[in-house]
């Protein structure tokens, strides 16, 4: 598999280049370039394929002359302690649950590739940093996939209050490999320094920094894999048409999805299931994509206005239009109807949902309703129920049991440095610890 930019589509680069290059001096994003198909793999594996065989299985494919099968059994195994859970609600309804991972949210299967792909590519004297704006979880998901591997430092940059459960005996002033930076500022201020930051070429050089958000594509493409795992977990069951729906925010899954059908995926179509902010509900439907104010809502890792992955969306609506508009179908969910969501999926298939699963949920019953007889939706669950205990206790009279690996990320933690939101603080906090 080759790369190229969203700007420029004569340059092609490894997967490895991609991974540590993260941002493209161009300004665009890096994009998967080559026709891949991995239908072969469908034939033979089935309901008992799992998880890490799955990722070991179809990764030297994927990356091919970079990853060779060991390479990928060793990624796969040191990556993945934990696995999605496919729960079948009806003939047409199952859910796909992401929600397993160390932190309870579906970015843990990105994260968790990430980390163990780069530690594989690094290997005996590499030697890498990467660093990450978050308000919140992701801190805690990059910490818990970095931590110990060999030749990376994880930079972990967030206002005062938002990131907890980091354990202190990780952090590098005492001999781990974690770096928590607060910044005095917000999360713009975060994302601005990190912009500042790769502007400083020397720098970047220099501690070979790149950045574990969703701008990397080693997060983005890892994430094709659960959706080829939900097909041979149901292939067995399902007659007619196959959907998936996707609680979208930063159209990060969404896109994982479209590119698992350009390798090959059988899946019919994708419902691109937003809350109130409905970002690309226009662009979708072949209109010019204007972005708004955020909204708030209880979905809130989907209150996002002005998604990142934009440009992406876009380079893949160029590349198939015809695609973009017969398999996206957006909805979009709101506040009530997500409640709403909660409430029956208690009732009717007596599992908990999450508010963000809950969007999905109300999203594929919507169109199975409207026009889709002979079909079967698998509804991701994006995030743990438990981090919604009271509202969904409140909706279902039940409450949901906190697992104890939840419980840990809630144990405040003091940061390594707390810094003015200035690029010399910044450096000089990391120049000072690596
Ligand atoms: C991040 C997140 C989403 C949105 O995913 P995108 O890839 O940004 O569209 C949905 N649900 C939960 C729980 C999340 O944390």
């Amino acid at each position: 598999m080759v790369f190229t930019t969203t700007k420029n589509k004569h340059k092609t680069l490894s997967f490895k280049d991609a991974i540590f290059q993260c941002l493209p001096e161009d300004g665009g994003l890096y994009v998967p370039a080559s026709l891949v198909d991995l239908r072969q793999f469908f034939l033979y594996m089935d309901q008992n394929t799992t998880y890490g065989d799955l990722v070991a299985a179809i990764v030297p494919t994927l990356f091919e002359g970079e990853l060779n099968p060991i390479s990928a059994n060793r990624v796969a195994t040191s990556a993945f302690h934990f696995e999605p859970i496919l729960k079948q609600l009806n003939n047409h309804l199952s859910v796909l649950e992401l929600h397993h991972g160390p932190t309870g949210v579906f970015k843990d299967f990105g994260i968790a590739f990430l980390a163990a792909v780069m530690e594989e590519f690094l290997g005996e004297n590499g030697y890498a940093l990467t660093i990450t704006a978050t308000t919140g979880n992701t801190g805690s998901s990059v910490a818990r996939a970095f931590q110990g591997r060999k030749g990376l430092t994880a930079v972990i940059l967030y206002p005062r209050g938002t990131v907890k459960g980091l354990d202190p005996a990780t952090f590098v002033p005492n001999g781990g490999n974690i770096l928590p930076i607060q910044i005095d500022g917000t999360f713009d201020d975060c994302q601005r320094l990190i912009r500042e930051l790769f502007e400083d070429r020397p720098f970047i050089n220099r501690y070979h920094v790149t950045s574990a958000n969703t701008i990397n594509v080693g997060r983005l493409l890892p994430q094709t894999f659960y959706f080829l795992y939900a097909f041979i977990k149901i292939k067995k069951f399902v007659r007619g048409d196959l959907l998936f729906s996707v609680p979208s925010g930063n159209f990060g899954n969404l896109l994982a999805g479209l590119y698992a059908w350009k390798f090959g995926l059988p899946v019919n179509g994708f419902i691109a299931a937003t809350n109130a902010n409905d970002a690309f509900g226009d662009f979708f439907k072949g209109k010019q994509f204007i972005p708004k104010a955020p909204i708030q809502t209880l979905s809130r890792s989907m209150d996002v206005a002005n998604p990142s992955n934009y440009e992406r969306l876009a380079a893949f609506y160029e590349e198939a239009p015809a695609v973009m508009r017969n398999m996206v179908y957006p909805k979009s969910i709101n506040d009530a109807e997500t409640r709403e969501a909660i409430r029956k999926a208690w009732e009717t298939y007596k599992i908990h949902l999450d508010p963000h699963g809950a969007v999905g949920l109300a999203a594929a019953e919507k169109l199975l309703e409207a026009d889709l007889e002979d079909g079967h939706v698998v509804v991701l669950s994006t995030g743990h129920p438990a981090k919604y205990a009271d509202l969904l206790e409140e909706l279902t009279g039940k409450r949901p049991v906190t697992p104890p690996h939840l419980q840990e990320l809630e144990k405040e933690s003091v940061p390594v440095s707390i810094i003015p939101p200035h690029i010399d603080a910044l450096e000089a906090a990391i120049a000072g610890c690596c």
